[in-house]
């Protein structure tokens, strides 16, 4: 129910952490965090409240500094560990509010291409789709975007990589989504509030927009695959 990504420059366990405690007014039964360490996707998950995964994050940390994370508010699927985001396949890690309507057609699909699922939610498709098509050779924004040409639903998604540690996809349809600006970091998040504690700089993803975002800029891109400029807004400081 509530998203954070980070390309950043310090641990970034810990902010994504204090991004979904900004977030937890909204609801969730689950969290999870993914980061890039050296190359390779790590993940952190817990079912419950966010004290869960900092226990288990205090028991097993995660040191990078880009990452994504999420609350969770399950709609298909119990929200276990197993079925909380992020969720990972080959090279993808993905978060995800809201609902993939056609995620039933696109499982199928990729099962009978081989995948295996470890997951009862929605999201999954997400992520093997885009593994699917970066393993045909497409770069990270390309492959997003054919990956995003499948889906049908509201939702508003957050993505890394493996071995693309300077980069983090988004993209909304439907559920809000922000992109704030950094001094050598950018952020993706639900709302401002999420970013609140990195940035006061923000500018708010309009329905259909995808983004790649890296250390020192974000590219935005509409519906029709242009690229666009959306206003950077100055957000009030808060506590
Ligand atoms: N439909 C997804 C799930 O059930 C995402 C739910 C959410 O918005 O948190 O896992």
């Amino acid at each position: 129910c509530g998203i954070i990504g980070i390309v950043g420059t310090k641990p970034v366990a810990e902010r994504l952490i204090e991004s979904l405690k900004r977030l937890e007014y909204r609801g969730y039964d689950s969290a999870g965090i993914a980061a890039q360490v050296n190359g390779v996707l790590e993940r952190r998950r817990a079912p419950g409240k966010l004290r869960e995964l900092e226990a288990v994050l205090a028991a097993h940390p995660l040191n990078a500094t880009t990452g994504i994370g999420h609350t969770r508010w399950a709609t298909h699927g119990a929200p276990t560990e197993a079925n909380a985001h992020p969720h990972i396949a080959g090279r993808v890690a993905v978060v995800h509010n809201g609902i993939i309507e056609n995620f039933a057609e696109l499982k199928a699909e990729l099962q009978a291409a081989g995948r295996v699922f470890e997951s009862q939610t929605d999201t999954e498709v997400v992520a093997h789709l885009l593994d699917q098509a970066l393993s045909t050779g497409l770069e990270p924004l390309e492959a997003f975007e054919a990956t995003l040409k499948r889906l049908s639903g509201a939702f508003a998604l957050c993505v890394l990589i493996s071995g693309e540690d300077d980069v983090i996809l988004a993209a909304r349809n439907g559920p809000p989504l922000a992109v704030g600006y950094g001094q050598g970091e950018m952020f993706i998040g639900s709302d401002g509030l999420a970013l609140g504690p990195f940035t006061n700089r923000v500018s708010y993803l309009e329905d259909g927009d995808h983004v790649i975002a890296t250390h020192d800029r974000a590219r935005i891109f509409n519906a029709s695959g242009t690229e666009v400029v959306r206003e950077i807004k100055t957000v009030p400081a808060s506590a």
